[in-house]
Order: structure tokens, then C-alpha cells, then sequence
């Protein structure tokens, strides 16, 4: 399988690339490494080679980059701001983890973010647009005119403020990935099936249903898979797990190469993938399990989603 292979296929993510501040029952972080494109890029790293767009300030450090370095992620597009600030985020979450408060959002350089692309992140034959504001999602989306699979992922806050711009953009892009309440939020509709068939109606060839600790649902016009979050017993921050299941996601279709035709079998692959690459994130804090995540403990952790997801017997449990 892909992973630990050498990088097949150019994979280009645009989002936001922040300093985080997250409290949970476990412990808390005042200011880490995060962002949505970060925790993308880091998970797609062990299946493609990853070039991340998205502005940052001068306090974003060499230590910073070194992380998305020492996984071979690009930053060649990582457009630094002299004298502006890096994006800031932070939050809060409850005893349970399923829900969790924005206490502070500071947009910092990306309130006046004007996407600009090498050539090499345009011709990308993958494009992630992480969660941005949606109308900078469909300038990065028509100026990447070769990509063939496209990914998008949004939040209530484009819901609320932008919903227009983002019906547009989803219209744009072949998998939406959005949490199951996004999803009711955006349709109006109470029912998640019904929801999901709303958007497929848009235009998207699947949409991804995340669902926290529950797992994630993929909904196609044909058809309909689900998996289970993987059974950990201690979560520490889920924070980035959507962009973690995206990046095992879309970084698995990438590397199979231009010229594979993205069937069922495929699709559920990814969903796997995506599933072991979230499960790895909540385990510590921001990308501190990431970073020092194997190919090996990934290609674990996918056979153990293939046993325990099969309901015919299986010789030794
Ligand atoms: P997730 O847990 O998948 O929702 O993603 C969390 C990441 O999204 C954090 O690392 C934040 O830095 C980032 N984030 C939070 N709010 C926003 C926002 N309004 N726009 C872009 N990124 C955000």
C-alpha cells in the first residue's frame, strides 16, 4: 500500500495555519501549532507530496516550519506578512468532548488574505480547500484548474455568515467533508440522509459525514459506507481531527495515481484511512502524535479497522 511509499502525486491545501489555544479535561495548551491546513498537510504527508498555501505572521517561527518540513510537507507557498500576526484560535472543550466553545478567533494575516499559487501548487492533481472563508475557497479552487479530485470543508461560522458562497463552492468540489450538525445547519433539514442526498444534489461526487467519536458516514449517489471511530480509550484534544480524517483521506485517493478511477472499493479505502489518521491526532494534543506518527503504525491500525468492521466471522479476533 501507499503509505511509507515514495509520494506519487502533488496534493495542494489552502486553510489556515495558526497558533491554537485549547483547553480540555486533560490539560491545556496556551499557544501550539495548528490550523487546519497544518493538521491536513501533516496527516496527507504520509501518502502525497503536500504543498501548503495560507498566510502567516512574522511570530510564526523556524520551529514552526520545521515541522511540516520534517514531514515533507512544502511551505515554498506559505506566504509569511511582515509585521502581522499568525492566525490565533482558541477553545475550549467539555467534560465529554463532543462540543466544544470558540472563546477567541483573531484572523490576524488572513483577514486580508489574496491567494497567490506557484505553479507547481496550481498544477496539483489534488486540492484541499481547508476551512476558509468560502469565497477565497473558490478563487483558490478556479486558479488550481488541473485538480481532479477537490475536497472542501467548512464550519458554522461560513454557514451563518457566507452561506451563498458556500453552496457555491460546494457546487465546485467533488468531496465535502462536514460534521453531521453543519450538515443539517446549511439543508435546513433535521434528517442527516436526506441532508447529505441535499448536497450531493449540488454537485459533489460524495459527501463525508463526520460524527466525533461515532465515526464518519460517506454518502454517494449510488451508495452508502460508514465506519466507527476507532475504540481509544483516552482522547486527549480532538482538535484537527476533521482535517487529520481529510488528509488520511484525500492523501490516500492522491497517491493512487492520476489515472485511477475512484470507485466504491477506493472511496471506503479512504474513508479507512482517513478514520486511522483522525484517531492518531486526538491522542495528544494539537499535532504533537502526528509528528511522530510511523507508516507502520498507520498500516497497523488500518487491518485493525479492516477486523473489526467485518461482521462475517473472522478465524482469530
Ligand atoms: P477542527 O477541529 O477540525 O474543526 O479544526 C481545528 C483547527 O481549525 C484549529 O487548529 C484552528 O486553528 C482552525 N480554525 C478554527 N476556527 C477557524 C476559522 N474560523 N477559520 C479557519 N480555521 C479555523
Amino acid at each position: 500500500m501507499a503509505v511509507g511509499f515514495p509520494p506519487a502525486m502533488g496534493l495542494t491545501v489552502v486553510g489556515s495555519i495558526a497558533f491554537d489555544a485549547v483547553k480540555t479535561p486533560f490539560g491545556e495548551r496556551e499557544r501550539m501549532l495548528g490550523g487546519s491546513a497544518v493538521h491536513f498537510a501533516l496527516a496527507a504527508s504520509f501518502f502525497a507530496e503536500v504543498r501548503v498555501v495560507g498566510p502567516v505572521g512574522d511570530d510564526f517561527g523556524e520551529a514552526e516550519y520545521a515541522v511540516l518540513r520534517e514531514r515533507g510537507v512544502n511551505v515554498d507557498d506559505i506566504e509569511r506578512v511582515e509585521g502581522g500576526k499568525t492566525f490565533f484560535w482558541a477553545g475550549e472543550y467539555h467534560w465529554d468532548l463532543n462540543s466544544r466553545d470558540t472563546l477567541d478567533t483573531q484572523l490576524g494575516v488572513f483577514a486580508d488574505f489574496d491567494p497567490k499559487l506557484s505553479p507547481a501548487a496550481q498544477g496539483a492533481e489534488t486540492l484541499f480547500l481547508a476551512n476558509i472563508q468560502p469565497d477565497l475557497q473558490r478563487r483558490v479552487r478556479a486558479l488550481c484548474g488541473e485538480a481532479r479530485l477537490v475536497g472542501l470543508d467548512s464550519m458554522n461560522l461560513w454557514i451563518e455568515t457566507a452561506r451563498e458562497a458556500l453552496l457555491h463552492a460546494i457546487a465546485e468540489v467533488d468531496f465535502v467533508f462536514m460534521n453531521d450538525a453543519e450538515l443539517r445547519q446549511l439543508t435546513g433539514q433535521p434528517n442527516l440522509v436526506r441532508s447529505a442526498r441535499e448536497v450531493l444534489a449540488l454537485g459533489p461526487r460524495a459527501v463525508v459525514a463526520k460524527q466525533g467519536e461515532y465515526g464518519a458516514a460517506l454518502f454517494t449517489p449510488e451508495g452508502f459506507f460508514a465506519l466507527p471511530a476507532y475504540p481509544l480509550e483516552t482522547v486527549v484534544d480532538p482538535t484537527g481531527a476533521g482535517d487529520s480524517f481529510a488528509g488520511g483521506f484525500l492523501g490516500y485517493l492522491a497517491a493512487q495515481g492520476a489515472d485511477a478511477q475512484v470507485d466504491e472499493r477506493m472511496l471506503r479505502r479512504a474513508m479507512t484511512y482517513g478514520s486511522v489518521l483522525a484517531s492518531f491526532n486526538v491522542e495528544e494534543f494539537g499535532t504533537e502524535r502526528v509528528q511522530r506518527l510511523t507508516p507502520e503504525e498507520i498500516d497497523a491500525r488500518f487491518e485493525e479497522f479492516r477486523s473489526m468492521t467485518s461482521f462475517e466471522a473472522v478465524e482469530s479476533a
